[in-house]
């Protein structure tokens, strides 16, 4: 069973996930969006090593501390090149906010993933499914192991789906990756969004008024 753990972070409450693989003690931390210290403590909490850094969009709230998390673990950073534009304008999604979350330092990108492509941390693997919709370069992560786990992002969470009126949002596109990428999953899937509680994509199948 890969060990999980969810915390929020930053003003904006991002959820920032680490995956861990038990025997090999390799982690994946999922959207290091602030509080560097936070993410270091649960790694080390684990005994865990950060393999790899993946953002599943990059929007200020969810890349805020890539830079801190790589200077520290020297991890890879991983993200789709269609989320670049966005993650070279930190300093104007600040300024979109009104300048209450600052423009954080822009960690150096080592790879861009794509739909399907397989991220490993020892014997965990985290699946990439490419969700455009929120963003043009949104990204779903999923583990097969310990009875199935999605990190949704911003795309889907637990009866609503993300906002598509920001820069390169697309609502049409949106709904179509949720029912062509993730609704195929199984309904017993762990849901973990980019905010907010937890669900399953059972019941996100049968009660989410986006979707039924
Ligand atoms: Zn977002
Ligand atoms: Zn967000």
């Amino acid at each position: 069973m890969p060990i999980v753990e969810t915390f929020s972070v930053g003003l904006l409450q991002c959820n920032c996930t680490i995956l861990g693989d038990p025997v090999s003690k390799q982690a994946l931390v999922v959207d290091p969006g602030d509080e560097v210290g936070k993410v270091l403590a649960a790694l080390e909490k684990h005994g865990l090593r950060c393999h790899a850094i993946l953002n599943t969009h990059t929007h200020i709230d969810h890349v805020g501390a890539n830079d801190a998390l790589k200077a520290a673990t020297g991890a890879r950073l991983m993200l789709h090149e269609a989320d670049l534009p966005l993650y070279d304008s930190l300093q104007v999604q600040s300024e979109w906010m009104g300048g209450i979350l600052p423009p954080p330092a822009r960690a150096e990108v080592d790879e861009h993933v794509h739909q399907g492509d397989r991220v490993a941390a020892g014997d965990l693997v985290a699946e990439v499914l490419h969700t455009p919709g929120h963003t043009p370069g949104s990204l779903c992560f999923h583990v097969e192991t310990g009875g199935g786990l999605l990190l949704s992002g911003d795309t889907l969470f637990a009866g609503s789906i993300g906002r598509t009126d920001l820069w390169g949002g697309d609502y049409d596109q949106e709904i179509e990756s949720i029912r062509k990428r993730l609704l195929g999953l199984d309904d017993r899937t762990r849901v973990i969004p980019g905010h907010g509680p937890e669900t399953t994509i059972g019941r996100e199948r049968r009660r989410n008024p986006f979707l039924v």
